[in-house]
């Protein structure tokens, strides 16, 4: 694999597309050493783009992040803000839906957190759940979740349209390592709060989750709102690869300081 996760971590619309020739262990030819070496250097371009984007208050960035249990999104973002300022960043975890959630659509909730203009957003987890852990529990019927790519689709096109790039993570954990990390979850007492006796009915439903991951990230990679499989194995790997795919988006993006005001420039300072 290269090393540019750009490119060759990208789900690419209408080309073949398999789950599984992607590798969870992946390095993407890095070393341990030179990776944290590249990551500094990245957070410190992201934190120069964040303050542009923040200025401009103009445009937003909404990363998308879905996983398994234990793929690593709670440390991806936090990794991601020990490179950007918290002020500028809104970051939305999204549960089973209760209270006036169950009352609406399954955007409602979704769209209600978009990031403003200015702003970096994180969703851990997303309105991807809707296709993904309600298909394979069957909570609602599949004449109902079927439905969901197309309006999930023109959902992130309005974002798009109107000024949010949109950017999707899916962390790439193996079967072996997630049972590594939730056996970790249960036996460390300062992780064990993390463990829910249901995450092992759905570790046990794997096969039929990476089914509907494999579909809603077929379905649903565009140009406009890419997806990202990034390998989940090692840590550094994904903090590094997710990190650059959103500096990638953020350079694109070439987001510019507001002109000064003319009486303040060569203003002296008394
Ligand atoms: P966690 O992110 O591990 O704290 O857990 C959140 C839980 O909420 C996961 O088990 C998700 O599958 C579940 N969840 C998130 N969104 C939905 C949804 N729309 N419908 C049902 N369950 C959901
Ligand atoms: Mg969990």
């Amino acid at each position: 694999m290269s090393k540019d996760p750009t490119r060759s971590l990208l789900v690419r619309q209408g080309a073949p597309f398999s789950l599984k020739k992607y590798d969870p262990a992946d390095t993407l030819g890095w070393e341990k050493e030179g990776a944290k070496a590249e990551l500094e250097k990245v957070k410190a371009r992201l934190d120069v783009l964040q303050q542009r984007l923040f200025a401009e208050e103009r445009r937003s960035v909404l990363l998308v992040l879905q996983a398994m249990d234990a793929a690593g999104k709670d440390g991806t973002i936090r990794n991601m803000l020990s490179g950007l300022n918290p002020a500028g960043v809104r970051v939305t975890g999204f549960g089973v839906p209760g209270g006036p959630e169950t009352q609406h659509d399954y955007l409602w909730r979704v769209h209600a957190a978009a990031p403003g203009k200015g702003e970096i957003g994180i969703f851990n987890r997303s309105h991807y759940e809707d296709v993904l852990v309600v298909r394979v529990k069957e909570f609602v019927p599949k004449s109902v979740w079927s439905k969901r790519y197309d309006h999930i689709n023109a959902f992130e096109r309005l974002l798009t349209d109107e000024g949010t790039t949109v950017v999707k993570v899916f962390l790439n954990v193996s079967n072996e390592k997630q049972r590594e990390r939730l056996q970790e979850r249960v036996d460390d007492p300062e992780k064990r709060w993390k463990f829910r006796a249901g995450d092992l009915d759905d570790r046990a439903l794997w096969p039929k989750f990476q089914a509907a991951y494999h579909d809603a990230i077929k379905r649903t990679s565009t140009a406009a709102a890419p997806w990202y499989v990034v390998p989940a194995d090692r840590n550094w790997v994904r903090n590094l690869a997710v990190a650059t795919i959103l500096l990638h988006h953020l350079e694109a993006m070439q987001p510019k300081l507001p002109d000064p005001d003319p009486s303040v420039v060569g203003c002296v300072v008394e």
